[in-house]
């Protein structure tokens, strides 16, 4: 395949959430493997939806996630500038052309009339469009009146008669009836471009060979693919990638279900994941697959593998709902394939955050005893926080073993006392024969023996492996625990 321009084009207007990372994904895909561009492109025409912060939440989104832009607002290129809002003149020079060409017109109808015709034609159930009232002013005459200082839009010229044929690499041929179609608006009155000229300017003028976008962009995509068509211009590989289904998969994502998904911890936002404790690598492998599939089975992908192995042919088009079980699995999996020093940076933030400054070496020591059981990276100070901690609280019920009395366990106590302490260190490969000589000797079992320790040094019944968790708390700590428990046990 050609190097492929591809650009990822999001409006600033909220946060970036899972469906326009897995566009920016497929395009990065699609540049990388072909040994082309990715283009970010700002369309933030729409200045009234325009949300301060929202650029850059994207910006900083689509780097975590991995997703580097060749060309972009930040860091340049040869077909900038990259946000529309610094192109106005670039769309006024085009729409010109097409006026001029008889592609499109300027219509100088007031709000009042238009809401007048649109409500007849709501009466007499017809489809509400522009009446074409404007459409046969000549230009001469149109210029007159704007220099008069007549206020007006510009609007697209739509065929009336016969069929528009669209083709979307997903879906084939898209045949739709002239006389369904709006002469939409393309400049406002302000003068501003609305995204339907500017995208396709913007496309043509950046050499984009392919775009690909959400299917909620299918309705204007006859208007689109026009435009190119009223320049003169060679279309870009059109394709409308598959709607994400609310988990349930019974209707579209939805603002209302993202905020019930927050409240069972889960979101569709990138920034959320981030601290919800999510692996980028996970959420690219798990976006990647809704809507796109390698083969039946194959599941664990990095990025390198989607690079060579992505597939415009094997996308989807059918709707995919969203399956956090799965984003579960693939964060596991992910945390699972990293090394022990890369797992140890990622959980280090989510200690920091909980007040708990572990060294860089007990991290590293604590890294491979709960890398199996972290679900998501903030599992890790839930997990092994206490291990850090100054002081425990110790429960005396607790330290009595099952089918043993006070006395008896506190007996068993003394005797670990006596074995830990004859030791230098409190180390696995140190204490391990000692110990089970212990429980030999004693006769009880290597539950009830290890589980009276346990509680002595941890406080709790359940804890990361006994013995490494005793090396990160300390021999010293270790010692004085036991100790306190004896105490305990004799009171
Ligand atoms: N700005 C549009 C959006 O955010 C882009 C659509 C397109 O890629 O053409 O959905």
């Amino acid at each position: 395949m050609k190097p492929a321009r591809v650009r990822f084009a999001p409006s600033p207007t909220g946060h970036m959430h899972l469906g326009s990372a897995r566009t920016a994904l497929y395009d990065y895909l699609l540049a990388k493997q072909t040994g082309g561009q990715f283009i970010l492109r700002i369309e933030d025409t729409d200045q009234k939806r325009y949300v301060k912060g929202a650029e850059q939440e994207l910006i900083d989104g689509m780097r975590w996630l991995g997703l580097e832009w060749d060309e972009g607002p930040d860091v340049g290129g040869e077909y900038g500038p990259y946000r529309q809002s610094e192109r106005k003149e670039i769309y006024q020079k085009y729409a010109r052309q097409l006026i001029e060409n008889d592609h499109a017109f300027y219509c100088f109808c007031t709000q009042d009339r238009l809401q007048k015709v649109r409500e007849e034609q709501i009466s007499n159930k017809i489809q509400a469009k522009y009446d074409g009232t404007c459409r046969n002013i000549s230009l001469d005459e149109a210029d007159k009146r704007i220099k008069n200082g007549e206020s007006y839009v510009i609007r697209f010229k739509m065929p009336k008669t016969g069929t528009t044929s669209v083709h979307d690499h997903l879906r084939g041929n898209i045949v739709v009836e002239n006389n369904t179609l709006d002469d939409s608006i393309i400049v406002k009155s302000d003068g501003l471009a609305l995204y339907h000229l500017a995208a396709p300017v913007d496309d043509h003028l950046m050499k984009i060979t392919h775009v690909l976008r959400g299917s909620e962009w299918l309705p204007t995509f006859p208007l689109h693919s026009l435009i190119h068509r009223a320049f003169g211009w060679e279309e870009p590989v059109w394709v409308h990638l598959s709607v994400f289904l609310k988990p349930s998969g019974k209707g579209k994502m939805s603002k209302r279900e993202a905020i019930d998904l927050a409240k069972d911890g889960k979101s569709i936002f990138i920034k959320d994941l981030l601290e919800l404790g999510y692996l980028p690598e996970a959420i690219i492998n798990w976006i990647a697959l809704m809507g796109w599939s390698y083969d039946d089975h194959t599941e664990f992908f990095l990025m390198n593998d989607l690079i060579e192995k992505f597939n415009l042919e094997k996308l989807n088009p059918s709707p995919a709902a969203i399956n956090f079980t799965k984003f579960d699995y693939f964060n596991g999996l992910h945390i699972r394939n990293l090394s022990i020093p890369e797992l140890s940076e990622r959980i280090k933030p989510f200690f920091l955050e909980k007040g708990i400054f572990p060294s860089e070496e007990k991290l590293h020591m604590l890294t491979p005893i709960i890398q199996e059981r972290l679900q998501t990276l903030d599992d890790a100070p839930d997990l092994a926080g206490f291990l850090f901690e100054e002081e425990i609280t110790v429960n005396c019920d607790d330290l009595i073993a099952k089918n043993t009395t006070q006395s008896e366990s506190l007996m068993i106590l003394k005797e670990i006392y006596e074995i830990i302490s004859k030791f230098p260190d409190v180390k696995h490969t140190t204490l391990e024969t000692p110990m089970r000589e212990l429980v030999e000797k004693l006769g009880y079992k290597p539950g009830q023996v290890f589980g009276i320790l346990r509680v002595a040094v941890t406080g709790r019944m359940i804890s990361p492996p006994l013995f490494e968790s005793m090396e990160i708390i300390g021999r010293e700590k270790v010692i004085s625990r036991i100790t306190g428990a004896i105490r305990l046990l004799e009171a």
